[in-house]
């Protein structure tokens, strides 16, 4: 399969490079220059429990130099991006283009909506990990899985190509037909713990360092799960409260990603994660004050970061 990767950072050049290792032609594009150079120079270093090697054969290039169109367009892109990357690749995205985000959040299938027929889109969840350590080095460790199925929920032979595909990249892929199920139940995850240590600076595993935290972890995932059971998705309460309860075990030193954006000053997910959530409570009747708080809490910190905020 011809596959374009729109946003290569971490997680997208993870899903590229084990694609590419699996025999798809694959396009990894991104505006990060030195991280495009390292590839081109030298490959793309990937560093998983299967080993540390370098995968060559990907082609890795600026959106606008994208060329063709591909079979398949996997989005990779932070939420906030999604709009703009996909506006830099417009012709690059045919009509026989399946469009696919698995990025974490709520809103991504009506971002893709936005530039391409509802039919080509697919959504998803995983949860495999990924991190940069520099450019054209990305590593990944432990185990995960993903889940895809069509934005507006049709079976059609796609869903199970393109889990296909993924599947035999050694992604664990299937498709799934109760796909928002995983993708509410890690928005649950994602609102509690990226927003909790984003605003405090603990890592996971700080975060019961005070009764407080385990407990606002604790209600931010009860509120985010119903808010899903109004907008009819069955959740798994338990299942969500012990994946958090894990993290916070298992996971100590881990920075979550809005973490690191906080840290370094950049823009977070927020919005696609508290925010999506709000927004959906407020239509739903449903109340959900820590979820709000949390996202008033990070809006505050971006707006300092980018100066918005006056002395
Ligand atoms: P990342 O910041 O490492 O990568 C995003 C990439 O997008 C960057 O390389 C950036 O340069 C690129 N980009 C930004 N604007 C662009 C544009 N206009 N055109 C092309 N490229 C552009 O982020 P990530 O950690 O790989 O996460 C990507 C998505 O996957 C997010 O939604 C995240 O929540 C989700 N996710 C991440 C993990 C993880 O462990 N990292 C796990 C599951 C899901």
């Amino acid at each position: 399969m011809n596959i374009s990767i729109l946003g290569a950072g971490a997680m997208g050049s993870l899903f590229g490079g084990l694609l590419a290792q699996s025999g798809q032609q694959v396009t990894l594009l991104d505006i990060n220059d030195a991280h495009l150079h390292a590839i081109r120079r030298e490959g793309l270093r990937l560093e998983t429990d299967n080993g540390d090697r370098r995968v060559s054969g990907l082609v890795a290039c600026r959106p606008e130099q994208a060329s063709g169109q591909p079979d398949l367009l996997l989005v990779f892109t932070k939420s906030q991006h999604t709009d703009s990357a996909l506006r830099g690749i417009a012709g690059h995205i045919g009509a026989q283009t399946r469009v696919l985000t698995v990025q974490n959040g709520l809103g991504n299938a009506e971002a893709l909506c936005r530039h391409v027929a509802p039919e080509q889109v697919l959504i998803g969840m995983t949860n495999w990990p990924a991190d940069t350590v520099g450019p054209g080095h990305v590593r990944s460790h432990g185990q995960g899985m993903v889940r895809v199925w069509s934005a507006d929920g049709v079976e059609r032979p796609a869903n199970a190509e393109v889990a296909a595909v993924l599947d035999g990249a050694g992604l664990n892929c299937a498709p799934d037909p109760e796909v928002w199920t995983s993708i509410w139940e890690k928005v649950a995850f994602n609102a509690a713990l990226n927003s909790l240590c984003a605003v405090t600076g603990c890592t996971v595993g700080q975060l019961d360092g005070a009764s407080e935290g385990v407990e606002l972890a604790r209600a931010i995932v009860l509120e985010v799960l119903a808010v899903a059971q109004s907008a009819g998705v069955a959740t798994d309460t338990q299942r969500c409260l012990d994946s958090v309860a894990y993290a916070i075990a298992h996971h100590r030193t881990h920075q979550p990603s809005m973490l690191q954006d906080v840290l370094a000053g950049r823009s977070t997910e927020i919005g696609a994660i508290n925010g999506e959530v709000l927004a959906r409570a407020r239509q739903a009747g449903v109340a959900v004050p820590h979820t709000a708080t949390l996202l008033g809490l990070v809006r505050l910190i971006e707006a300092r970061a980018s100066g918005a905020v006056h002395e």
